[in-house]
Order: structure tokens, then sequence, then C-alpha cells
């Protein structure tokens, strides 16, 4: 048994002749958040209904907490909570109202269930609007407070940030960290858009086409579409000793052998081979690699889309 809260083994959905989902092998831990990145129509929307049992497989498997999908016990669908596409209320209710019935159906009693949920997502305000009368962004506002009321352990949530406004999303994006960090919830959330992944997952999953192409931690990802200089010299323990006496530069790595990567100051590259060399080391070749981590996306998946 594994501590992954999701994980699914070559699950496949298949439309007529045409792959939503391909063999996807998707591993969500216990306790991060765990970023779904990938252009309209890759399959992140899929993705999520077919863990939440609302679409059927074509193939493949799901554990979730550590179950087989087929065996996971009814009840525990109460520790998920979710919101996927645009969520559906009562028209002629107010959001105090539709989230009362939603808590009554799910026995939850506790008073302050209701106020708690509308004041995390900003809409405790709104005494007297109706459903029908609600804008985009509140509409989404009170799909998230639907779905984080009986403070699930898992939460799957399909483009949450779609139509929120700077400062809802910053909002929202504060919540969903306090409550992966203060109480452990793990969290699934998809996106089209890089910025709003990078600065709130742990890991992230680049979907195209219905595939997965990467799946790897937000850090190491970063790490690998960094900017670097890597020399290669004679002496890497001399080299990095002026690095950061004469530049002041403390993020490099050395590598096996005589390599050495600087990953600042960048710009002062030509300065550093000069005092390599007056300093008596030998520099038998000098590169600069990786991208900008939205280039890197880019170059996973193509151009456009992701932005
Ligand atoms: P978006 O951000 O646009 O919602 P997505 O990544 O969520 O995109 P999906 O909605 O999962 O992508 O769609 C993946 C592919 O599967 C698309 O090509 C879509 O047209 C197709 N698809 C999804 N649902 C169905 C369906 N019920 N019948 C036929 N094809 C479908």
């Amino acid at each position: 048994m594994n501590s992954y809260v999701i994980e699914t083994v070559d699950l496949t959905k298949k439309y007529q002749d045409q792959f939503a989902v391909k063999q996807l092998n998707l591993h969500v831990p216990k306790g991060q958040i765990y970023g779904l990145l990938g252009r309209n129509g890759a399959g992140k929307t899929t993705t999520m209904k077919l863990l939440l049992g609302l679409v059927r497989p074509t193939g493949g498997k799901i554990h979730l907490f550590g179950e087989e999908h087929s065996r996971f016990p009814k009840q525990d669908y109460n520790r998920i909570g979710s919101m996927i596409e645009a969520p559906a209320f009562y028209e002629n209710l107010t959001a105090r109202e539709n989230l009362q019935i939603l808590a009554r159906l799910r026995g939850q009693h506790r008073k302050d269930t209701v106020e708690r949920a509308l004041s995390v997502v900003g809409l405790q305000q709104e005494e007297k609007k109706q459903f029908r009368r609600f804008s985009v962004g509140m509409r989404q506002r009170l799909g998230l407070a639907a779905a984080l009321m009986h403070e699930p352990e898992l939460l799957i949530l399909d483009e949450p940030m779609n139509g929120l406004d700077p400062i809802g999303i910053q909002d929202i994006r504060a919540y969903l960290l306090e409550l992966c960090r203060n109480r452990g919830t793990t969290i699934l959330i998809s996106s089209h858009v890089l910025s709003e992944i990078e600065q709130l997952a742990d890991r992230i999953g680049i979907m195209h086409k219905g595939s997965l192409l990467e799946e790897t931690g937000l850090q190491e990802l970063n790490q690998k579409s960094r900017r670097y200089v890597e020399f290669e010299v004679s002496d890497v323990n001399r080299a990095a000793l002026l690095l950061e006496r004469e530049f002041q530069i403390s993020d490099y790595t050395v590598l096996e052998g005589r390599g050495l990567r600087i990953y600042e100051k960048l710009e002062q590259r030509a300065k550093v081979n000069q005092c390599f060399v007056a300093a008596g080391i030998v520099v038998d070749h000098i590169s600069i690699y990786g991208e900008k981590l939205e280039a890197y996306v880019k170059s996973l998946i193509g151009g456009g889309g992701i932005g």
C-alpha cells in the first residue's frame, strides 16, 4: 500500500474512435496539491469525471485512498469534494439557501458550516440575490463553497479559477494552500493556465491529447526548465571557490568530474570565464542551457493555449 490518494493505472476513456483519456498513470500523493495542466480538450475534465465515477472507463484502473474503484465504499464519497464544470444549483434560491439544503442532505448540522463556507468564498454579503442572477464568478464561488463545505480529505476541482477576478483568484488560492498545509487536504486541480498552477501546486501533471506527458514535482520542473551555464573546468573546487568569493554566486551545483552548473548571474559568464583563466584554471567548454518554464511546457505540448 502506498500513500497516493489517487492512483490510476493505464486509465483510458474512448468516445467512438477518439481517446479522451489514454493510458493515464496518475499519482496524487496525500496532503499535496496536484495541478493537472493542459490545453482545452486535453482530457482533464474527463479524467476528473472518471475519478468521481461520473463516467465509466474504457480501460485501466483507479485507486482512491488505496482502494480499487469498484470496491470503494459508497459512504467514502463523503471524503471527496468536487467541482466539475458549471455547478448546478436551485435558480430561485440564494447562495445561503442553496448551501443550507446541501448541508442538510449531507447530514451537516453544525450551524456555522454554511456561514464558514460562504465567508471563505466571499459570498456572505450576498443576502438576497438568487442564483439565477449570479455572475459567472459568483456561480464559481458557490460551486467551490459546496465542494469545500464538508471539509473533505480530497478536493477535485476542475478549472476553479475560471471566471474569477484577480482578487477572487488570490483569495481562493490562499484558502486552498491553507487547506493543504494546515489540514492536510489533498487537492487535484486542473487548469489551462500555467501561472495558476505554478503558484499553487506541489506536483504537476501535463496532459496533452488524453495522455500524461510528464508528471513531476514543481521544484524539479523548475529546475529542469531553469536556465543555467555549464562550465567544464580543470579544477571544479577552485572554480567554485572563485564563484563564491569573486562573484557572490551561491546558486550552483558541482557535477561529477569537471562540470559546474551556475543558475544565477548568467550574464556574467564571460567575466567568470576570464576569472577562471586568470587563476590558471583550464576552461574546456561553456554552454548555456535551459529555458523558461512556460517555454518548456510549450515545447512539450506545442504552442498556444497555455499562458
Ligand atoms: P477543457 O478545458 O476544454 O474542458 P479538457 O482538458 O477538460 O478540456 P475534456 O473535456 O476532458 O478536455 O475532453 C477531452 C476530449 O474528449 C475532447 O476532444 C472532447 O471533445 C472529448 N469528449 C469529452 N466528452 C465527450 C463526450 N461525452 N462525447 C464525445 N467526446 C467527448
